[in-house]
């Protein structure tokens, strides 16, 4: 019995066991139950510090150093009164994972007992010796000083975990120079940026109340689940994430039977106690379906603000990663585990709010509304359309190239659907309004009030980039395993731009001159609605429109990583104080570098792999149809058939690695991710495909790598 027929026999006899008092744990019992909320705030702390905190956790005021030891005290209390022994500052450096160093409470006495310590000091400030993050060259080792601060405003929570619990506070990571070391400060920075102007417009419009604007997220996450027997078998799904061999196998996703099916049983026990974690950990799961490819399935959460909202999301990845194996599960987040069928995305939901709770991107329905929806909406269209090369540049990864622009996924050009009736509007305020609307009736600012905008499936449109669905728009193209802070550092950033001059154009406008506001929008109309595309994104005939339009088409992410360094993107940045050139040059230097180390793991990986178990299995089952001799046609001609794919596997193998030694040599990073792109992977293709074409020839018992069909449809 070979290791994966023995998995195929252990996944048959698998039993799904009930692990979850269900009826004690619902949710409304447990929502939170691991977040030092406001609730939990207002029972730990005193009165007035309580107060103090709520007005920092609500951005009205900096966090006052005054009142940290009363904080620590009270977290320290909760989090011992839930079996807390440790606490760790938690970040996102620029690896893309989170990061966490524990620390107990302990703190040993002159007369050899012990007590329990947290300070104010330790809340808000730690110093993890952590020389070894990517830091783009910001941090030098022998000035390895960075820093963590408590991030106020995403909530602190504990780890629960077998054998102990954690208290955790979410930090940002900062640089002994001040320089943002992670990807939490540049959203931060961002918000605030976009916050300003947006309140700037929101002011012409006649709002004097509202304090603060920040935006809105809630990302939809797709992932694969695959057995873990089967998954543990295959070295490239443990190193690289995704399989880097695999013949097709003969059903994949055609019959669409997956999407939205009835769950497995098995499946819906690990969603079953990932809700419940989610929950206990304050995090609004909501809804969780069957996804379009075999073994892929989605969860989306309630929307949050952006910063809390992304943290969130960094919690729901790992906590699927975590659960996983004890449902015997491999949990996979790459942007293309498999070849053949669809891969995995994030459909970031964004939309600016009000600290009244007012949706700016909601219609409305009264004419004023509706005027300042448009003038925000058409913001939006600006900004993707002015910064759709460093859009593009914040989604890119190895693992995107895989699937963007792939007939699956949205290209890789920038685009904005915003449905019929709504483009309809929007090119007649580009005429300066007035003319008859599709719906009937006349769309002039300010006196008309909007037809009721569909809110409904029917008019989304899945080939775009950047759709508007009704009152929110959906950044369609978020790789699935990215951390989304990023990219909506570079949305935010780019809207606040776009809010910016429209602010600027605004001031020297009487407010209520709606003719005077319709004139000033048709103009940036005028100038960006070559972004703006109702058709099928998948088709070839955009991709010529849109050259035609000149919108940027930056398939890969060797082209589409220039862009973060241009002198229109380091203006941005530094203008709207979101990220210094030296900060910027580093992200972009990360991201090379990046690049280039998962493409040589991927090509060391797959060299492994075509060596010491494929050219191995083809070797052993021409050993076996030489010793049934050249007793008859079929025999011999199986032979040929194998012995030649063997020759071409091994030229194949010689052809990669002397791309990889080449690329190597490169002078450059660039020149480096450069021959990655154009020799390094399709060399890697070339020994896949010859790779695949044995699997289909070599008996079934010898083949070494659990094959598609096992590890899409055995579970
Ligand atoms: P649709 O059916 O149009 O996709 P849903 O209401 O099902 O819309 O929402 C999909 C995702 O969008 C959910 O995660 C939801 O929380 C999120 N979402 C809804 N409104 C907003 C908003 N104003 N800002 C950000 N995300 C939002
Ligand atoms: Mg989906």
């Amino acid at each position: 019995m070979t290791a994966r027929t023995s998995a195929i026999e252990a996944i048959s006899k698998h039993e799904v066991a009930g692990n979850q008092e269900y009826l004690a744990s619902a949710g409304e019992a447990i929502y939170g139950e691991y977040v030092f909320d406001e609730r939990v705030q207002r029972e730990y702390l005193a009165k007035p510090v309580f107060k103090r905190l709520r007005r920092t956790i609500d951005g009205l005021e900096p966090f006052d150093t005054v009142i940290a030891d009363a904080v620590a005290h009270g977290v320290k209390e909760w989090a011992m009164a839930h079996g807390a022994t440790h606490y760790t500052h938690w970040f996102v450096p620029m690896t893309g994972s989170t990061a966490e160093k524990h620390d107990s409470f302990l703190a040993p006495q002159p007369d050899g007992s012990t007590i329990a310590e947290f300070s104010g000091r330790n809340l808000i400030q730690g110093e993890p010796d952590a020389s070894s993050f990517p830091s783009g060259g910001i941090r030098a080792t022998f000035e390895a000083r960075g820093y963590t601060a408590w991030d106020v405003t995403s909530p602190i929570f504990l780890q629960v975990e077998p054998n102990g619990v954690t208290l955790t506070i979410p930090t940002a990571y900062v640089s002994f120079t001040g320089e943002a070391l992670d990807h939490k400060i540049p959203l931060l920075r961002s918000q605030e940026a976009l916050g300003k102007q947006a309140l700037r417009v929101l002011r012409w419009f006649g709002n004097t109340s509202a304090e603060r604007v920040f935006t809105t997220i809630g990302p939809e996450q797709e992932y694969f689940l695959v057995d873990r027997r089967l998954a543990e078998q295959r070295p490239d799904l443990l190193l690289t994430g995704r399989t880097l061999f695999g013949a097709p196998p003969p059903k994949g996703q055609e019959l669409e039977d997956q999407y939205f099916g009835s769950i497995r049983q098995r499946i819906l026990a690990f969603m079953m106690d990932l809700d419940r974690e989610l929950w206990r950990l304050g995090i609004p799961a909501k809804t969780r379906h069957n996804e379009v490819a075999p073994a892929q399935f989605e969860m989306a959460p309630v929307f949050e603000p952006t910063s809390v909202g992304s943290d969130h999301n960094m919690l729901v990845m790992s906590t699927m990663r975590k659960l996983a194996p004890k449902h015997g599960l491999a949990f996979l987040i790459h942007e293309k585990p498999f070849a053949g069928i669809n891969g995995s995305g994030k459909h970031n939901n964004w939309s600016m709010s009000t600290d009244e709770g007012e949706n700016l991107l909601d219609p409305g329905t009264d004419p004023h509304a509706n005027a300042q929806f448009l003038a925000f909406l058409i913001a939006v269209i600006r900004a993707v359309n002015v910064h759709a090369d460093v859009l593009r540049a914040s989604i890119a990864d190895a693992g995107q190239d895989h699937r963007l622009g792939a007939n699956e996924a949205p290209p890789a050009i920038m685009s904005i659907f915003l449905g019929s009736q709504l483009e309809d509007v929007i090119s007649q305020i580009e005429q300066g309004s007035a003319s008859a609307s599709k719906q009937g009736g006349s769309v002039s600012l300010g006196v008309t009030t909007l037809p009721e905008l569909p809110k409904d499936a029917t008019d989304s449109n899945r080939t775009t980039t950047f759709a508007f669905t009704g009152n929110k728009f959906e950044f369609r193209a978020v790789g699935s395993s990215a951390p989304i802070y990023w990219p909506q550092t570079v949305l935010n950033t780019a809207v606040a731009d776009s809010l910016k001059s429209l602010a600027d154009v605004l001031d020297g406008l009487t407010p209520g001159d709606f003719d005077g506001l319709t004139k000033v929008l048709s103009e940036i109309v005028k100038a960006n609605k070559q972004v703006l595309f109702e058709g099928n994104g998948y088709s070839e005939e955009w991709h010529a429109e849109a050259a035609r339009r000149g919108l940027p088409n930056n398939p890969t992410t060797v082209d589409a990583l220039p862009s973060l360094t241009t002198d229109k993107a380091k203006a941005l940045f530094a203008d709207f104080g979101v990220l210094s050139e030296r900060e910027l040059n580093a992200r972009a230097d990360i991201a090379w570098e990046r690049y280039v180390k998962v493409s040589n793991i991927e090509a060391s990986a797959a060299l492994d792999i075509a060596r010491t178990m494929i050219l191995p299995a083809a070797v052993a089952y021409l050993g076996q149809l030489s010793a049934a001799g050249p007793s008859s046609r079929g025999i011999t001609h199986m032979c040929e058939k194998v012995s030649s794919l063997a020759d071409d596997l091994v030229d194949a193998v010689h052809d990669l690695e002397h791309a990889q030694h080449e690329a190597h040599e490169a002078s450059s990073l660039v020149a480096e991710a450069t021959a990655f792109k154009d020799r390094v992977i399709p060399a890697q293709g070339r020994l896949r495909e010859v790779a695949d074409r044995l699997e289909a020839h070599v008996a079934d018992d010898l083949w070494p790598l659990p094959k598609y069909r096992e590890l899409l449809f055995q579970y």
